[in-house]
Order: C-alpha cells, then sequence, then structure tokens
C-alpha cells in the first residue's frame, strides 16, 4: 500500500518495549525503509568490547573517539534476501546476532551517552533517512534526529512485562541468561537513557503514546497503521 507522500515516521520509547517490532511491521505494510538506531548503537558497543576499549562500564573515551577519526567504525545495514531480513553490518562484517547478546547490552547505554558517539551516529542517521519513507525507531528520534518527523509515536510497557518478553526471546535464541538479569539491565537501560546530558529518551510533546503492556502486537500495529493513514489524507 503506498502513497506518493514519502513520511518519516519517528518510534522512540523504553527498552525492549517491541519497537523494532512496530516499525517492521509498519514498514512493510507500507512499504518504507527500517532504520533500527538501536543497532547503531549496539555495532559502536561491539567495537568497544572487541578492542578492549573500555574497563567495567568506563568507556576508554579518547581511544573510541581516535578510531571515529580514523575511519575504524563504519556502520551499515543491509538486506539478506534469503532471509528476508535487514543485518547489521560493522565494517562490512554481518554482526546483527554478536550485538543482540546481553554482553553489548550492559555496556551500550554508557557508550551511548558518550557526546561525540551520539553527534557521529545522529548525523549518520539524518543522512539515511533524508528522503522520506523511512520508519526510524530509538530513544531521540523525535525529539533530536527528525524533530519535524511528520507522525511521533512513543512506546512504552510495564518493565515487568518488556523483560519478559526479552527473556522468551532471548532463550528461544539459546541465550544463558536468567529472568532477573534480563530485568535489571532493562531498567538499567531505562535510567541511563532518560538522565544522561546529551538527547536523553522523553516523549515529545507531539508524540502519541501506545502503552502495549496489555495489547497484542497486531492490535498495536493496526492502531499506527491508522495513525500514518491519518497523515497520509
Ligand atoms: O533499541 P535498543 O534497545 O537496541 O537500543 C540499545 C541502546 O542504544 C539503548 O538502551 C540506548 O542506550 C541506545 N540508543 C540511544 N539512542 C537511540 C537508540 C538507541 O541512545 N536513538
Amino acid at each position: 500500500m503506498t502513497n506518493n507522500k514519502k513520511l518519516i515516521i519517528a518510534i522512540d520509547g523504553h527498552s525492549s518495549c517491541g519497537k523494532s517490532t512496530l516499525a517492521k511491521g509498519l514498514a512493510k505494510h507500507f512499504e518504507y525503509k527500517y532504520i533500527d538506531t538501536g543497532a547503531m548503537y549496539r555495532a559502536v558497543t561491539l567495537y568497544v568490547i572487541e578492542n578492549n576499549l573500555h574497563e567495567g562500564k568506563t568507556i576508554k573515551e579518547e581511544e573510541l573517539k581516535k578510531a571515529f577519526e580514523e575511519g575504524k567504525i563504519k556502520i551499515s545495514f543491509q538486506y539478506n534476501p534469503e532471509t528476508k531480513k535487514s543485518e547489521t553490518l560493522l565494517n562490512g562484517k554481518n554482526v546483527e546476532n554478536k550485538i543482540r547478546g546481553i554482553e553489548v547490552s550492559n555496556l551500550v547505554s554508557p557508550v551511548a551517552q558518550i557526546p561525540f558517539v551520539r553527534h557521529e551516529l545522529v548525523n549518520l542517521q539524518r543522512e539515511m533517512g533524508k528522503e522520506g519513507g523511512i520508519v526510524m525507531d530509538g530513544r531521540d528520534i523525535g525529539t533530536n534526529v527528525f524533530p519535524n518527523a511528520d507522525l511521533k509515536i512513543f512506546l512504552t510497557a510495564d518493565a515487568e512485562i518488556r523483560a519478559k518478553r526479552r527473556y522468551k526471546e532471548l532463550k528461544e535464541k539459546g541465550q544463558d541468561v536468567s529472568y532477573e538479569e534480563i530485568l535489571a539491565n532493562v531498567k538499567e537501560r531505562d535510567y541511563i537513557d532518560s538522565t544522561r546530558k546529551t538527547n536523553p529518551l522523553r516523549q515529545a510533546e507531539d508524540a502519541v503514546l501506545l502503552d502495549n503492556s496489555h495489547i497484542s502486537i497486531e492490535e498495536q500495529l493496526q492502531n499506527a497503521i491508522n495513525l500514518v493513514n491519518e497523515k497520509l489524507k
């Protein structure tokens, strides 16, 4: 279902509340491009881990900055026609599975609060989305990356419900995690993301709030499709 108007749709919200499920569903329905900005912060975090640029949760910022300046961190996406899914590439290598693990999840918010990291990735995101016809999900899309987005949705759900969903998802992928660990991670990321100085997570004034604690994926998608159709009129 296409329309000549090529909207920019921003989906922000708390950790693990199904932003990417909704964003992918909308992108498929309207034949738009989907851009997962969380994957970009996760890819930088993987670079930090693989190059030992951290001590615990403290990031070696000078060295990370140098790596960016020297062009050593290149992030892109590619569509895999076999799996029909988009994959995140770090320096040309498919890192889609690695960036979803708990090790990256535990370090990503400290990395994402560094101003130069945000600056680099936000520039890239604006470039990727400037033609419109995109659904972009993250934490600061409606407030900072595309403050003039045509539609802004802010998603949330109870932390326990989010942690249960994420736990199930990771277990199904065969990862060795505990529910308590996931819940702690979800809460910690929400806290760091919403209290950081640079572009914190918050609902844009003109965003539509959707709480999906007690509605199905299909219902949520239909609600969002209706919102987009309103904008396309
Ligand atoms: O969306 P996802 O949970 O994969 O994002 C991982 C982390 O990346 C978030 O917890 C947040 O710290 C960071 N992030 C961000 N800004 C975005 C997208 C993600 O700070 N636009």
